[in-house]
């Protein structure tokens, strides 16, 4: 099963991405996790990334493709994936949409995790992350066990720099200009479901599953 995660910067696609890709066995790949991670190893992508990413803005497409692609010919994406961040753009998706059809592949699902701009501010607002594991809490609705540690690793958490008030406007203004014209893209394809990502995330699971079975 192919599946991409549409919706805005905090709408709750990584939250249920994980766990589609634990319901099913399938690798869940955030473009956004492997940014931060090279960033973390001090590679020269995580270099190259981090300009943009600070800012709110996009990591050019052609950097960001060839990352994605190259993950996707791991062994492990054989029997599928969950896409988490990607694609992003048009051409991302075009680009994605080739890369699967040279083998006789395409995308299966397009769940678009809806959730207004408002509801948005509160939930990167209050986002920690960890950056040693990838666990995301939220202090009100999804926190830890201990305040401030990873339930998973016990590594400290931290509210990431790109979550700060400063710069989720200029990632949401991102996101209606780039990002948004990939729901008609998807519709268009025939692929689209859309779930309301405002409700309770046990919710917003079970009717992505149901959507997905
Ligand atoms: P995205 O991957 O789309 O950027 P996340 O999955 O990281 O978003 O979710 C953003 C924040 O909102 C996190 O702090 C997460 O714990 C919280 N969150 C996710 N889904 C819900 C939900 N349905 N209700 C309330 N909070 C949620
Ligand atoms: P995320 O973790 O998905 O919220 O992504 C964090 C940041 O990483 C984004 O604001 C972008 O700067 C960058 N990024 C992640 N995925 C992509 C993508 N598909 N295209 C371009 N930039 C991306």
């Amino acid at each position: 099963m192919k599946i991409i995660m549409l919706g805005p910067p905090g709408a709750g696609k990584g939250t249920q991405a994980k766990r589609i890709a634990g319901f099913y066995g399938i690798p869940h790949i955030s473009t956004g996790d492997i940014f931060r991670a090279n960033l973390k190893g001090g590679t020269p992508l995580g270099m190259e990334a981090k300009k943009y990413m600070d800012q709110g803005l996009l990591v050019p497409d052609d950097v960001t493709v060839a990352m994605l692609l190259k993950r996707l010919e791991e062994p492990d994406c054989a029997k599928g994936f969950v896409l988490d961040g990607f694609p992003r753009t048009i051409p991302q998706a075009e680009s994605l949409k080739e890369a699967l059809a040279a083998s006789g592949k395409h995308i299966d699902f397009a769940i678009n995790v809806d959730v207004p701009d408002e509801v948005i501010i509160d939930r990167m607002g209050g986002r920690r992350a960890c950056v040693s594991c990838g666990s995301t809490y939220h202090i009100a609705y999804s926190p830890p066990k201990t305040e401030g540690r990873c339930d998973v690793c016990g590594e400290a958490l931290i509210q990431r720099d790109d979550d700060k008030p400063e710069t989720v406007g200029k990632r949401l203004d991102v996101y209606h200009e780039q990002t948004h014209p990939l729901i008609e893209y998807y519709e268009k394809d025939d692929v689209l479901d859309n779930v309301d990502g405002t409700r309770p995330m046990d919710e917003v699971f079970d009717h992505i599953i149901e959507l997905l079975s």
